[in-house]
């Protein structure tokens, strides 16, 4: 049986196993079949990762994670997870492969998805103009035309930011009114950079290496037209990879699972969760990266309390 069993990959699932491996925890990580690295295999520049002042390219950071995680006796399978048996002190992790392993700890950092539109263009132009975070790639956007697709506040705060930036920014929505909140609204509408593009929705991304623009297609009679633009940020929604723990662990009203404070313990004793899927707000990966760090360091001082309940426990039948 093994002491700890990581569940992800990205930022957080590497930075827990970096800190489990160097406590000699001997930590196994479950990456996934096909999606091994998490978010940032899917992006090119990554510039606010600290330590990089060059920038790096995503799937470097990720690879150097991982090396750093297997340098210190790390253990990565490349396969999913597909059933958690979360209940008592021995945990049970079934993965696709029909193998089952068991650890004393879990630690979920299995991060979000981003809504996708669903367009070809979507995943092909990922980092080369299309983009989910403001954040982190409004920088690339200035003096540029840009567009916003959502109406939601985070739509609309990404509007908002993205003007430090860019020359001109579009939010593009497929309806006439805004689900975003009424202070959120009042200060996109209040944006001179901002402009509205109302009852529209993305047809087509257009751009070869990079985005060129879109096609619109109005909701109202289905006629579209092109639209120049340097760059497209897709924000629609946001969903934390949460299903196998559905029933099993308790989740926050923003549906990410729930932990005790600053601490990254679940409402399953042995149970912890890191990175974007208990993160409603901030996630990038350096805040993942850190909640890695709480996950490995609440698993250790887990595994050490019940190390030591078990010695006395000896000592008192001895
Ligand atoms: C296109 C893009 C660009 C970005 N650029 C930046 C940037 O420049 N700077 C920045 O700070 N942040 C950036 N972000 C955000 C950043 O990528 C995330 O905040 C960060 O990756 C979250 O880390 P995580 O470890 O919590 O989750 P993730 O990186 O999402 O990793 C989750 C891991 O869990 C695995 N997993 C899920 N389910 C299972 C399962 N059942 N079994 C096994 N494994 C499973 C996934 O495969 C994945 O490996 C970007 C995000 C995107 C989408």
């Amino acid at each position: 049986m093994r002491q700890v069993i990581i569940i992800g990959s990205g930022p957080a699932g590497y930075t827990a196993a970096i800190y489990a491996a160097r406590a000699n925890l001997e930590p196994l990580v479950v990456a996934s079949s096909v999606e091994a690295g998490g978010e940032l295999m899917n992006t090119t520049e990554v510039e606010n990762f600290p330590g990089f002042p060059e920038g790096i390219q995503g799937p470097e950071l990720m690879d150097k994670m991982r090396e750093q995680a297997e340098k210190f006796g790390a253990e990565v399978l490349y396969d999913d997870v597909v059933e958690l048996d979360l209940d008592g002190a021995v945990k049970k992790v079934t993965l696709g492969s029909g193998a089952v392993h068991e650890a004393s700890a879990v630690i979920f950092a299995t991060g979000s998805a981003y809504r996708k539109l669903g367009l070809e263009g979507e995943e092909r132009l990922s980092g080369r103009g299309v983009s989910w975070c403001a954040t982190c790639d409004g920088f690339f956007f200035r003096e540029r035309t840009i567009a916003v697709v959502g109406g939601g506040d985070s739509a609309m705060e990404e509007a908002t930011f993205l003007t430090r930036f860019a020359s001109k920014v579009y939010i593009i929505h497929r309806k006439d009114t805004l689900r975003a909140s009424k202070i959120m609204q009042e200060r996109a509408f209040a944006d001179p950079k901002i402009e509205f593009i109302w009852n529209a929705e993305i047809a087509d991304i257009l751009g070869e290496d990079a985005v060129s623009g879109v096609v619109l297609r109005s909701t109202e009679d289905g006629t579209t037209r092109e639209l120049p633009l340097d760059g497209l940020f897709v924000a629609i929604g946001n969903d934390p990879r949460t299903h196998l723990v559905h029933g099993k662990l308790e989740l926050a009203p923003e549906g990410t699972i729930k932990v005790d404070g600053r601490s990254s313990r679940t409402t399953v004793p042995g149970v912890f969760a890191a990175g974007d899927v208990i993160d409603p707000t901030y996630r990038q990966a350096v805040t993942a990266a850190g909640s890695g760090t709480v996950a490995a360091l609440d698993a250790e001082h887990f595994l050490a309390a019940l190390a030591q309940a078990e010695q006395k426990a000896d000592a008192a039948v001895a």
